[in-house]
Order: C-alpha cells, then sequence, then structure tokens
C-alpha cells in the first residue's frame, strides 16, 4: 500500500471541449512551480491526477492554494484486488471511530468484476459485519469511504477542499488597483481565482502617506503572490497631482476628481505594459465615492473596461474572504492611506461628469498622467 495526493480539478476545466489540454497542461506547470521545492512525482492514471512525495502534508499545503484544483484527498493506492479494498476501507474506518458511513464507488476499470452500486454494497456489508456500533447513513453520514478503481484501487475517506476557479494564466490579464485597504487584496484574489494574470498598481503620497504604508502595500502584494506565483507592483507617485486638484477643484470633488486620476493613470500604465483591464475593490454603496454615480463618473476616464468583483458584496463577507486567504491581518494594520488623508468634508455623492470635466479643464491632465506614468516605479513581488 502506498499514500499519495489524488488531486481533482475544478469541474468547469472538463467543459472546456477542445481547449481542455491546454487548462491541463497550464495547471500542470502551475502544481509544478509551487512544488518547486519539493520531492515529488506526478503521474496520471486514466484521467485522475496523483503525486507521490515523501513529505504529502506539505504538497497538499501548497496544492491546495493552485487555482483550478477543486479538491486534494490522501489517498491509499492497492492492487485491484476486492479483498485488499475492503483490508485498507476497514483500516480507515476503524482508525477513525465514525459512527455512521457511506460507501462511494468509481469504476472507472470496466474489467473489474461488480456494478459500482454491487461493490459499495458488499464493501458496506462487509465493515457492517467487522466493525461494532457503525451504521449506514446514505443521507448525511460521517465519513464517506471512496473507492476508486483504474488501473489500481484507491481507497480514501478524506477530502480536503482547494481554492477552486480556473488555472491561473488561462484567462488574460488585468491591472489591480490596490490600497492597503480589506477591500482590493480580496478584488485581486477572486480575479486571480478565476485565472487572470494580475499587476497591481499602488497610488504612493509621499510623505503624507509614509514608507510603512508602502511596506503595507508590498506585503499585500507578496501575500497574493502565494496563489500566483509571481506578481509586478507599480508604485506611482501621486503627491503632486493631490496637490493640484486641492488647489485648483473645489473640495467637495477633490476625491471623485482623484478616482478619475487614479483610473486613467492606470489605464495608460496597462496600455504601456499591454495589460487588458482594470480591477478594484470597490462595492456598491460602501462609502462616499462608491455610489453608482461615482462610479460611473470614474468609470468614464478608463478606456479599457474596469472590474469590480466585489460590486455586490457586503463588507462581512468581504471581510470573511480577506481571512481566508490570509490578508486580512495585514489589511488591518493601521497606516495612512492616500484617500483617507485629503478627504473633504462633504464629498459629492452624485457628481455629474460634465461638471466634473469642467473642474479638471483647470489642470494639465495630460501631463500630470503622463508624468506620474513615467515616474512610476517597477518592483517585481
Ligand atoms: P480598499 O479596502 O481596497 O482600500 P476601500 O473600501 O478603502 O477599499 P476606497 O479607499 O474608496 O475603498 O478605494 C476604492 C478602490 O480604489 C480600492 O479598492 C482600490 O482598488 C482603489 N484605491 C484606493 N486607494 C488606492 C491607492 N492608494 N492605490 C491604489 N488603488 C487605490
Ligand atoms: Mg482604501
Amino acid at each position: 500500500m502506498k499514500e499519495l495526493l489524488m488531486v481533482k480539478y475544478a469541474p468547469e476545466i472538463f467543459l472546456k471541449g477542445l481547449n481542455k489540454g491546454s487548462f491541463e497542461r497550464k495547471l500542470k506547470k502551475n502544481i509544478e512551480k509551487v512544488l518547486a521545492d519539493v520531492k515529488y512525482e506526478l503521474i496520471t492514471d486514466s484521467g485522475r491526477w496523483f503525486i507521490y512525495s515523501e513529505n504529502l502534508e506539505k504538497v497538499v499545503e501548497k496544492v491546495k492554494k493552485v487555482f483550478g484544483i477543486a479538491e486534494v484527498c490522501v489517498v491509499s493506492q492497492i492492487e485491484r484486488d476486492f479483498n485488499l479494498i475492503c483490508e485498507e476501507a476497514l483500516r480507515q474506518i476503524s482508525d477513525s471511530g465514525y459512527k455512521t458511513f457511506k460507501v462511494e464507488t468509481n469504476r472507472a476499470n470496466k474489467s473489474f468484476p461488480g456494478t459500482s452500486q454491487e461493490i459499495s454494497s458488499k464493501l458496506g456489508a462487509y465493515i457492517l459485519s467487522n466493525i461494532e456500533n457503525i451504521q449506514v447513513d446514505v443521507h448525511n453520514p460521517e465519513c464517506i469511504l471512496n473507492v476508486e478503481i483504474r488501473e489500481d484501487a484507491y481507497v480514501y475517506s478524506k477530502r480536503n477542499k482547494a481554492v477552486g476557479g480556473m488555472p491561473y494564466e488561462t484567462n488574460g490579464s488585468t491591472l489591480l488597483l490596490l490600497s492597503g485597504g480589506i477591500d482590493s487584496p480580496v478584488a485581486g484574489y477572486l480575479m486571480a481565482r478565476r485565472g487572470v494574470k494580475i499587476n497591481a498598481v499602488y497610488f504612493h503620497s509621499h510623505p503624507y502617506t509614509s514608507e510603512r504604508a508602502k511596506d503595507k502595500v508590498k506585503e499585500l502584494a507578496r501575500l497574493l503572490k502565494e496563489y500566483t506565483g509571481s506578481l509586478r507592483l507599480f508604485i506611482v507617485p501621486f503627491t503632486d497631482i493631490q496637490m493640484e486638484i486641492i488647489e485648483k477643484c473645489p473640495d467637495d470633488e477633490l476625491t471623485i476628481i482623484m478616482r478619475r486620476f487614479m483610473a486613467a493613470i492606470a489605464n495608460n500604465l496597462a496600455e504601456k505594459h499591454k495589460i487588458q483591464s482594470l480591477t478594484t475593490g470597490e462595492s456598491i454603496g460602501q462609502v462616499a465615492s462608491q455610489t453608482m454615480e461615482g462610479l460611473v463618473v470614474s468609470s468614464d476616464a478608463a478606456s479599457i473596461p474596469i472590474f469590480r468583483p466585489l460590486i455586490a458584496m457586503d463588507k462581512v463577507d468581504i471581510m470573511d474572504i480577506a481571512r481566508q486567504i490570509g490578508t486580512y491581518e495585514t489589511s488591518i494594520l493601521p497606516y495612512e492611506d492616500c484617500c483617507t488623508i485629503f478627504v473633504p468634508k462633504h464629498p459629492k455623492t452624485k457628481p455629474i461628469l460634465g461638471l466634473i470635466k469642467n473642474s479638471e479643464s483647470k489642470l494639465d491632465v495630460e501631463k500630470l498622467i503622463n508624468d506620474s506614468v513615467e515616474n512610476a516605479e517597477i518592483i517585481d513581488i
């Protein structure tokens, strides 16, 4: 008997028809990347992927985070023999102290005698006659004993949910507007999870925002990198622009004009670096600048699409995801943010595009944008 990891990938990949092969290849490469410092062997058995390693625990932890993988299970591999299957099943269940169970059989190898149903019943009966105080419960069992019959037989009773989604770098690219807050790292994670390659941009208002605020964003980028393998972060100097706006535009339009600059600069950077879209952590109604009117007016400043994966989510649910993915603790560290430093007392919640553009005509928008794009610092995390 040998223990190994069975990797089940997201069912959506099976729906990819002719593209399935390229999704699988990408997924395999991404697994190889996260396992670069582990000794292992990846093998396939009629469409299933298995990983052998001396250090299975570490492999489980790493592979669970690979986008496109739905589940990972530590399985026992044995010869395709019903008596050996019974023995192994008994070993797994009697160790665990479960009171109820059911057997699920997948008979991929049709040369094995009996239907899946018959194998499950026979194996269930064997377990019932060998363990006291255990019952079959087909609706809500404490333990599902899985048997897969392929070239070999595989028996397992514990399943680990993995991140799901689509293999990273199979669905284009986006530039994430990454602040130090709770929302934007979650937005980036959700896009990456759908296979979109993530780059990030942070608008830094030195000296109003400190070096530590910048470090916080770098740390958030590093945390996102644990899922993506690599990540490019652009740091854009934003102070001059903010000063110009404060000096020349009405106080209550400060936030919305700032947002439009962020969108326009990000748009510019994205085009320069062949990135196809923008992503923000905005959610409708969350703060004064995230009204429908505000979002419409800020969207107008970019010509490429702006994706807002959190748009219809409640803050508590966003916070839950932040905790799950490990960014929450860093996000709540108390450092200044460029948007909280220059907050007008009564920001416009229903900006009108024409009026905002009129205010912006007092600024040399093009030069301000080009200067900050030119002076952007590039950090490969
Ligand atoms: P977050 O928690 O992501 O900071 P928030 O709820 O604080 O979001 P805002 O501060 O209004 O909301 O920002 C809305 C979005 O604008 C952010 O999610 C982020 O995508 C972008 N953003 C805000 N400030 C910055 C910044 N300094 N650099 C890069 N992007 C920013
Ligand atoms: Mg913020």
